[in-house]
């Protein structure tokens, strides 16, 4: 049954509402990550959404290539997410979770840890909400440092990370992430970053996971005989980092990285903030890769990113390290006003559903060779110096333009906009993660807009 908000504004209201001539006033809005002024000038404006397709503003239809950023899994319009939304905001729209509870904060962790990352084995079913990925990397880096302090190892306070990881934006976030422009204003806290494991020289145009560079895995050794286990508390990566342009793990890499990790006493934390929920094929990276973290951070396809929420999925081992001293004494001085909101829990739950419903966490893996061919079909195009890809990511990496880095992808980016495909850009690389209920003949029609462009750019 359609609910009274969805009926109450059709689709055609809505788009005259967003129509061209109530053009909005652009100078207040602050952007995020975006080079305000340029964009100003020339806006792209999305105004709807319906499974695969933004609309913009002018009515014209765009092909998600993005999942929006990286988090619409299920695609766009989900009903059920609208109505369990209405639903929850007209019951409990909202409730504390300092000293208190309310039950859907409860079902909704029951209902991930029963689909924990790993399985059951992994008893990785302890769940802390946080409001977005940047608050779960925050949340884990922390839980880390005090589950250290709580076993004794109290001078473990340094967090090694990966050059070229990211790991969202908050003070913890930017110390252990490795994109430079993410850091060079900040101060951070004490970190260190192996080396990453973007390799195109031995790697080019790999399928899936390059096969090169397992020893790459070794500079976690290498940085602990600079540092001293004794004051590393936890080493995060990205199993796949997305935001750096889809920089895949070398073959055995990760299970090397569990080894030293084990080896010293140092926390392994895998960001599944982009990978979790289906994204390569299983429904975390965990799976994926059979290679068991004490601390997993999500967020995005936690509630098909229409509502913002976060979670860190925790091992009992870590949990429970931290669930000593008095029962009345608070075990983790950590928390955030929304974390378990009542509407995102509601958006989360539907969002489960639709997953489990449509085989959503593991669509990727169908897809994933048709993906691959298709993808791979743009070798050989003017600039392309590299094409990666695994599950439903791929990345198409381009030579810079001589004195302009970023400029040649940017021009495709906004060319591939104006003929209907969103794309997602990151320096000269473009990445791709379209919602997991795309069809082949969408990939079809991304891939030609894709390659059309790049041919115009060359
Ligand atoms: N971690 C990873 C791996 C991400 O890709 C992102 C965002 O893209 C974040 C953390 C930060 O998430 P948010 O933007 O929700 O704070």
């Amino acid at each position: 049954m359609e609910i009274a908000i969805l009926q109450a504004i059709s689709k055609e209201a809505r788009m005259d509402q967003i129509s061209k001539t109530n053009a909005p006033v652009l100078e207040n809005f602050w952007m995020p990550f975006t080079a305000n002024r340029q964009f100003k000038a020339a806006p792209r404006l999305l105004a709807a959404a319906e499974g695969m397709y933004y609309t913009d503003v002018d009515g014209n239809r765009v092909l998600d290539g993005t999942a929006g950023l990286w988090c619409c899994n299920a695609g766009h319009g989900r009903r059920k997410i609208a109505q369990a939304v209405e639903r929850q905001l007209a019951t409990l729209d909202y409730a504390p979770t300092f000293q208190m509870g309310h039950p859907i904060a409860f079902d909704f962790a029951a209902k991930l840890a029963a689909n924990a990352p790993g399985g059951a084995d992994a008893k990785l079913d302890r769940v802390f909400f946080t409001g977005s990925g940047s608050e779960s990397v925050d949340t884990a880096l922390k839980i880390a440092i005090a589950y250290q302090r709580a076993i004794g190892q109290g001078t473990r306070t340094r967090i090694i990370g990966r050059e070229k990881g990211y790991h969202g934006v908050g003070f913890g976030g930017i110390s252990v992430g490795g994109l430079v422009n993410n850091r060079r204003v900040f101060p951070q806290i004490p970190a260190d970053h192996m080396r990453h494991t973007l390799d195109i020289g031995r790697n080019a145009f790999s399928k899936g996971l390059p096969t090169h560079g397992v020893e790459l895995a070794d500079d976690l050794e290498r940085l602990v005989q600079l540092h001293g286990a004794e004051t590393i508390a936890a080493v995060i990566v990205e199993p796949m980092s997305g935001s750096a342009g889809v920089v895949l793990p070398p073959k055995g890499y990760l299970e090397r990285l569990r080894a030293t990790a084990d080896k010293y006493g140092i926390l392994l934390i895998f960001d599944e903030v982009i990978t979790g929920f289906g994204r390569l094929g299983t429904p975390f990276a965990v799976d994926y890769f059979g290679v068991v973290p004490d601390l997993v951070t999500t967020a995005k396809g936690l509630t098909n990113g229409a509502v913002p929420m976060g979670a860190v999925f925790a091992s009992r081992k870590v949990h429970d390290g931290l669930m000593v001293g008095p029962d009345n004494a608070i075990e983790l001085f950590h928390g955030y006003t929304y974390s378990g909101h009542p509407v995102a829990c509601a958006a989360g739950l539907a969002t489960l559903e639709i997953y489990e419903e449509e085989g959503l966490l593991t669509r990727a893996s169908d897809l994933a060779e048709y993906w691959q061919d298709a993808l791979h079909s743009l070798k050989g195009l003017a600039h392309v110096v590299d094409i990666r890809n695994l599950g439903l990511v791929g990345a198409i990496e381009l030579a810079p333009r001589d004195g302009a880095a970023g400029k040649r992808a940017y021009d495709v980016f906004v060319d591939c906009f104006n003929k209907g495909l969103l794309i997602r850009v990151t320096g000269d690389i473009i990445a791709l993660s379209p919602p997991l209920i795309i069809e082949k003949e969408q990939i079809d029609t991304l891939v030609s807009t894709l390659g059309e462009a790049l041919k115009r750019a060359a």
